[in-house]
């Protein structure tokens, strides 16, 4: 019989960026990861990913880290900071020049939308740099060589999904003209090199695991099972997000943030509502179901389950 207190392999993550306060969005990315890694006896790391400095709000790292110690997240190991790993960015963006995986771009962003067709994500690189910079121009950013082959990965919430990302995404950015490594880039080697089984985040991110998939092959990388859990949008169907300056969640109501996350992932409830947080953590790591979440992208935060009965 194994020891079920030993760590079982399993080894998930979140993986915020500081541009503002924990918000609902995130605490559901952040409690979706979290119960599945614990509910598996498996570790759960946080990554501050503040790659991109211009974006950064100010002492939202630390707002966002205290809000987690305040519902009683326990993470293991150290936080990662991604601004502390581009030596690893720019050997894999070198790597992968050298390998002819890459090349430098030297595409103004006008000049892309000049001649671009669009996909779901913008502009789609027209390939002008392909075959090199064209002669008067230098390599601003470095782009990835996409291909027709068709990406397919089985999420474990929202199911197969495929992409043609040479058609719909076309050559992307791995590092960027302003000289800041792209998230793509450094989601995959920083999940590699902390060893992530599982990635359980928001579906917004969806559309992008073709491309981390993509990365992960070409840099011979293992990839991690992928779980998309619906994301809370409000009634126009917008993303609830830092950027929309929505409210965040409130740290002095733990509990309460944490059973409205838990009933947004369709997770079945406690009879009463726990008295501490120890209770909340023992019901939501032993009722957890990952095959109880709606295999939707999104959902309206205002349909959430109603918690008064609880009381
Ligand atoms: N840093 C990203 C965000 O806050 C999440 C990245 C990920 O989970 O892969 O949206």
């Amino acid at each position: 019989m194994p020891d079920l207190a030993e760590n079982s392999g399993y080894r998930g993550r979140f993986a915020p960026s500081p541009t503002g306060e924990l918000h609902f969005g995130s605490l559901v990315a952040a409690l979706g990861s979290y119960l599945d890694a614990r509910s598996q006896n498996g570790e759960w790391y946080v990554r501050m990913e503040d790659l991109d400095r211009t974006r950064e709000v100010k002492g939202s790292a630390k707002s966002i880290l205290l809000s987690l110690e305040s519902m009683g997240f326990c993470w293991d190991g150290e936080i990662v900071y991604q601004s502390q790993r581009t030596e690893a960015y720019a050997e894999a963006v070198d790597w992968l020049i050298q390998a002819q995986h890459a090349y430098p771009c030297g595409c103004s962003r006008k000049m892309i939308e000049k001649q671009a067709k669009y996909g779901e994500e913008g502009a789609i690189y027209p390939g002008i740099c392909r075959n090199g910079v064209p002669k008067g121009r230098t390599g601003r950013s470095v782009r990835v060589f996409t291909t027709d082959e068709k990406i397919a990965i089985e999420d474990s919430v929202q199911g197969s999904i495929s992409q043609q990302i040479n058609r719909e995404i076309g050559d992307f950015v791995i590092r960027r003209a302003d000289g800041f490594h792209a998230y793509q880039l450094a989601v995959v080697i920083d999940d590699a090199w902390q060893g992530i089984t599982a990635v359980i985040r928001g579906a917004d991110l969806l559309s992008s695991t073709p491309r981390q998939h993509y990365l992960q092959q070409l840099l011979r990388l293992p990839s991690p099972i992928y779980a998309h859990l619906p994301v809370a949008v409000d009634e126009q169907g917008r993303k609830l997000s830092k950027q929309f300056k929505d409210a965040p969640v409130n740290p002095k109501q733990p509990i309460d943030a944490l059973l409205h996350a838990y009933a947004f992932l369709n997770q079945a409830l406690p009879p009463q509502r726990p008295e501490s947080l120890e209770g909340f953590w023992e019901w939501a790591i032993s009722h957890w179901s990952l095959s109880q979440i709606p295999a939707q992208l999104q959902i309206p935060a205002t349909s959430r389950r109603n918690l008064n009965n609880l009381r």
